[in-house]
């Protein structure tokens, strides 16, 4: 792998305070870049000062959303170390996305070194307040300078960093949410399996929607049946019903969470039986009425789990666990961030010790 050439940034960026910090605006001094051309591959890794990119306007990410993401954290844990969490999971399933919108594959060697390098130049960034990390966002994008729909020779991909604050300051309260019955994120053969831009772009109208409600996420259907459900705002999703626990399987159109897949090894490590398969919403009424719901929540990197306390559709509303936090969702999150702020052993492997 060609060596990471730095170049520092003149002037260093005051730290903010932690207790003002809001999710992804606080971007630290410096960023990593890799530029790829067809036939001659990945070539000049960099890191530079953070800043504006110059891009022509005819890029095809800008006209045609050929973009993917990714999301993770680096840890602070209590010897000042700093660790990361499965991001060769993360680095997957960029590959996954790639594919599926005609990106290059990007070696992971060097998507991770990318990650690594950034961090650790960083380092004074990722703060040491309870529950703050940095939040890292790789992306890639197509670049080609033209109008025509093709994949693009011309790509870059760039990691950024910021310092996240605590998601719960206030302690795991549990969200309201609704069933959302006109818009669809994804369909199957769409691409909702993939992490991109566009699977955003198109929920902002339901999350707008669901907010002025007074709810803070939908529930997605299915985009043929309008009957199964699939995730809840961008998290995956999880409900434990008369001692079982239930998920959407990965049918195509569910992102595949590096939390969901977590979770699901820790409840099966912990003795439950998980089933990944299809939901419907009326089967969740049902249990909810019937007095078989016993938990829900949300998975993602973000919140780790996010209870969820009220379920909506149309004029019909239950409460889940009393809106309170229930005894599985607590315990998922007390040994994920256990895991991941090294408080607890990491029997799975799971973090990466950058320095
Ligand atoms: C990123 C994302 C998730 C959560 O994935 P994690 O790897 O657990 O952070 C869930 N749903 C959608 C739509 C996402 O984009």
């Amino acid at each position: 792998m060609e060596e990471i050439k730095i170049t520092r940034a003149a002037k260093l960026k005051e730290k903010p305070d932690s207790s003002t910090l809001v999710f992804g605006k606080n971007m630290t001094d410096h960023m990593f870049i890799v530029d790829y051309d067809e036939g001659k591959g990945w070539h000049d890794p960099r890191i530079v000062p953070y800043g504006p990119l110059q891009i022509d306007p005819a890029a095809k990410v800008l006209h045609y959303a050929e973009e993917i993401f990714e999301g993770l954290k680096a840890y602070r844990t209590a010897d000042g170390s700093i660790q990361l969490f499965r991001p060769d999971c993360n680095i997957e399933r960029m590959n996954n996305s790639a594919e599926r919108m005609c990106l290059p594959q990007i070696p992971a060697e060097l998507a991770m070194a990318g990650i690594t390098e950034l961090v650790k130049l960083e380092r004074d960034w990722v703060p040491t307040e309870k529950d703050t990390s940095l939040y890292i966002r790789p992306f890639m994008i197509g670049l080609d300078p033209a109008l025509g729909v093709h994949a693009s020779h011309h790509v870059q991909f760039i990691v950024i960093v910021c310092p996240v604050g605590a998601y719960y300051p206030e302690g795991l309260a549990p969200v309201k949410i609704y069933v959302e019955q006109e818009d669809v994120r994804a369909v199957k053969g769409g691409t909702g399996m993939a992490k991109t831009g566009g699977n955003y772009a198109a929920s902002l109208r339901a999350g707008d929607r669901a907010e002025k409600a007074g709810y803070s996420q939908v529930l997605w259907l299915d985009g043929v049946h309008r009957k199964y459900i699939e995730e809840v705002g961008a998290m995956n999703v999880m409900f434990k019903i008369n001692g079982k626990i239930l998920t959407p399987d990965l049918n195509g159109s569910v992102l595949p969470g590096v939390t969901r897949r977590s979770c699901i090894q820790l409840l099966k490590d912990w003795g439950y039986e998980v089933e990944e398969r299809r939901i419907s919403a009326e089967e969740l009424f049902q249990a909810a009425k019937n007095g078989t719901m016993e938990e829900a929540w949300g998975t993602g990197t973000a919140a780790v789990v996010s209870p969820i306390g009220e379920l909506a559709e149309g004029d019909e509303k239950v409460i889940i666990s009393g809106n309170k936090i229930g005894p599985v969702t607590q315990r998922l999150y007390d040994e994920l961030t256990g895991i991941q702020w090294g408080r607890l052993p990491d029997t799975h492997g799971w973090t990466v010790k950058v320095c």
